[in-house]
């Protein structure tokens, strides 16, 4: 099997000042062609340290993904390290410093020595043009006791290196290596926890075959079931993966939304769509999160009508139309609070659906009878109202985003059962 380790090279990611989204993708990417990640590595702007972590993995596996540092700023140093490392000097590149120049020229800037200094590339290297930035990347591929050896540079800035690796690097990698069969599928859930699903599917999860992994990937009340079937014959493994998928599926079908890279407010549209029918929110502790995560979705327009944050009472009495009574008879916190929100919220803006949300998001808050992290959910069709308490804990960011994604969940379940109409 074809491995890989990826290096992400900044001072500003070794201290947490910028997130390294790079790996991430990256490693998603290298996945999907079926290439084994065995380990990445971030250091930071110092020579000694690049060079020798460039060697160790050129060392260790087929493909390094390097990125970083290839600016012309003087903490930019990789080019040069590429340089040590493949033991070669620099070459002008006409077609990189054209791709500047005409940069530059849109932008009305003048063209410096540093500038010409980053058409530079090492003369071993097969260069990468930057459709989105200045520092072209740099492809090493060597033959090493029989096997291909790739070692890529690309720039930090993450709209560059995206742009490098799916404009060539993912060819160059399906090419060269060909004869990996890697397959796999996500089965998405939201609901219930990785262990209450664990133990409904653990007697088929003892049953898969060698080469099938589960693993359970859960965030914020979701939980996602991804299965790879590792071997040569990608047919065979499609298969086998696709097969066992379907016997998954039937042992936990309530909680199941998606597969693969869908989201619940994808899935959502989807049902809204296919029914003709149109949504609107009233969200207190949500603060728009469902409406914005419903718009998110490209022609949400088509369903998605608006929203009213009412967060304070007056609001949700003045403008929601949310009775007084309601409110102080229950607590703002309350089940009736809620479903008034929901219906108040469908009518008012004349839709077929509504989900309201309310509750102590926290991290302070909370009263007599309702705790932090206590939140009401409501579901109001024509005809019909329902809601669902959550109880969670105190993180005021984890709560909104659990409220909202168990509301989507909430409405899909009552526009796949058909509770809606
Ligand atoms: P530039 O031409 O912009 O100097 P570069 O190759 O030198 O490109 P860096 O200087 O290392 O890249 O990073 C540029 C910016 O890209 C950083 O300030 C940071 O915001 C972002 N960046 C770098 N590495 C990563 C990473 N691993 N994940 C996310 N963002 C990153
Ligand atoms: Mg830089």
């Amino acid at each position: 099997m074809t491995t890989s380790e990826i290096i992400t090279i900044g001072d500003e990611l070794l201290i947490g000042q910028v997130l390294n989204t790079n790996v991430a993708w990256i490693a998603q990417q290298l996945s999907a062609l079926g290439i084994n990640i065995i380990r990445d590595v971030t250091v930071g702007d110092d020579e000694n340290e690049i060079l020798r972590t460039l060697k160790e993995c050129y060392s260790e596996c087929d493909v390094v993904v390097v990125t970083g540092g290839l600016g012309p700023t003087k903490d930019d140093i990789t080019k040069g390290c590429a340089c040590k490392l493949f033991n070669c000097g620099l070459t002008f590149n006409e077609e990189a410093f054209q791709n500047v120049v005409n940069r530059f020229k849109n932008l009305g800037y003048e063209i410096t020595e540093s500038n010409r200094m980053q058409a530079m590339v090492p003369d071993k290297c097969i260069p990468l043009q930057n459709h989105n930035g200045t520092a072209p990347g740099m492809l090493f591929k060597e033959n090493v006791d029989g096997k291909t050896k790739i070692m890529v540079f690309l720039p930090g800035v993450p709209l560059e290196m995206k742009g490098l690796i799916e404009d060539y690097v993912l060819d160059i990698l399906k090419d060269t290596y060909q004869n990996n069969g890697l397959y796999y599928r996500t089965v998405l859930t939201q609901g219930k926890g990785e262990s209450f699903i664990a133990e409904i599917i653990k007697d088929w999860e003892a049953s898969l075959p060698e080469n099938v992994k589960l693993a359970y990937l859960p965030q914020y009340g979701s939980v996602r079931l991804r299965l790879t079937a590792y071997g040569s014959d990608l047919e065979k493994n499609k298969a086998i993966v696709n097969k066992e998928l379907e016997k998954l599926v039937r042992l936990i079908p309530e909680w199941i939304y998606g597969y693969d890279d869908d989201t619940i407010e994808h899935a959502v549209g989807v049902l809204l769509k296919k029914d003709n029918l149109t949504i609107a929110t009233a969200e207190s502790c949500t603060g728009g999160n469902i409406a914005h995560h419903l718009t998110l979705v490209p022609g949400s327009s088509d369903y998605f009508k608006g929203s009213i944050v009412a967060y304070s009472e007056k609001i949700k009495n003045d403008v929601l139309g949310v009775r007084k009574e309601t409110i102080s008879k229950y607590g703002v916190v309350s089940k009736e609070t809620a479903e008034e929100m929901s219906q108040c919220a469908r009518k008012l803006m004349n839709t077929d659906v509504a989900i309201a949300t309310t509750g102590y998001a926290g991290p302070g808050g909370g009263d007599e009878t309702s705790q932090v992290g206590t939140v009401w959910i409501s579901v109001a069709g024509r005809n019909f109202v329902i809601s669902e308490v959550f109880h969670f804990g105190t993180n005021r960011e984890i709560n909104i985003k659990r409220t909202t994604y168990n509301a989507l969940k909430m409405v899909y379940n009552c526009l796949r059962d058909k509770k809606l109409q």
